[in-house]
């Protein structure tokens, strides 16, 4: 049984290493693998490589979106998938990155949320947040990114017009800001302000201690970055890629070996 990561580029995806992991750990004939697209014109070619499942990264989850026969759950807002089953010569598709967000700051019960960045891990963490009632307000860079944020509802801003108006229980940094410079998402007196009055400083980030992260820190503000999310959406994408497939297994297990992988 083959399943891959699809996206471009691929070689940095820990996802090999997380199901994998699960697969020798629960004794599952399966391998996993990497596959670059080079452009998404050719999302169609992928049925040729008999995969059972995939998932699917930066920059196909709305091409993925767009090509599934049929998508479940949270995926349908959310408009991106980064999960996909092949079944009977149908492409079913999921989206597991929201959820896995979710469970990792489901204990706190938070009333409000501020999400910095409006790409599609944004799109994902804001649809999951609404969904369980929490009011979440989104502030990005550009205006146009905003659009779909706005007509699902969301309270918005660009940065040049934001003031903060109220306190928030959790910032999240969905920009890429701190992987690819060493800076910080958003303006520090502005950053600061924010994470002053909130209960936890949350990255997508994972693997690097990010400025964001260390703002947060100096301000005695707990902190949290994005491996466990990476972890979570992982271990419901095997489950969806098992139940699909009808094979059981012990799922303490699966979570051990997935979060042992990193
Ligand atoms: P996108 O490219 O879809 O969106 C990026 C967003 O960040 C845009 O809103 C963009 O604003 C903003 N942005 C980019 N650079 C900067 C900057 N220097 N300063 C301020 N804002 C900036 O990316 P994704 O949403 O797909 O991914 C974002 C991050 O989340 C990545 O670092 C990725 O690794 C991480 N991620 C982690 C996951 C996990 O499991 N832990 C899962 C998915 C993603 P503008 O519109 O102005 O360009």
């Amino acid at each position: 049984m083959q399943f891959a990561v699809i996206g471009n580029p691929i070689t940095h995806s820990l996802s090999p290493l997380l199901h994998n992991s699960a697969f020798r750990t629960l004794g599952i004939k399966g391998y996993y693998g990497r596959y670059c697209l080079d452009n998404s014109e050719n999302f169609s070619t992928l049925t040729s490589l008999k995969l059972k499942g995939a998932n699917v990264t930066i920059p196909y989850k709305e091409t993925a979106f767009s090509h599934c026969d049929e998508v479940f759950g949270i995926a349908k807002q959310i408009q991106a998938v980064n999960t996909l089953v092949f079944k009977e010569n149908k492409l079913l598709g999921y989206n597991t990155d929201a959820l896995g967000f979710y469970q990792c700051i489901e204990k706190f019960q938070f009333k409000n949320a501020l999400i910095l960045g409006a790409g599609g891990s944004a799109k994902a963490v804001a649809c999951i947040l609404k969904d369980k009632g929490i009011t979440t307000t989104i502030l990005n860079r550009s205006k146009e990114r905003l659009e779909s944020f706005i007509a699902l509802g969301f309270q918005c801003s660009t940065y040049d017009n934001f003031f903060k108006q109220e306190s928030y229980d959790i910032i999240i940094n969905t920009t890429p800001s701190g992987l690819i410079q060493n800076s910080l998402p958003l303006e520090e007196s502005k950053l600061k302000a924010l994470l002053e009055d909130s209960k936890l400083a949350f990255d997508l980030i994972y693997g690097i201690q990010t400025p964001f992260l260390n703002l947060a820190k100096n301000l005695h503000i707990p902190t949290q970055d994005g491996k466990m999310m990476l972890i979570n959406q992982a271990i419901l994408a095997f489950e969806i890629f098992m139940d699909s497939l009808g094979i059981t297994y012990h799922k303490n297990n699966l979570i051990s070996s997935m979060q042992n992988a990193l």
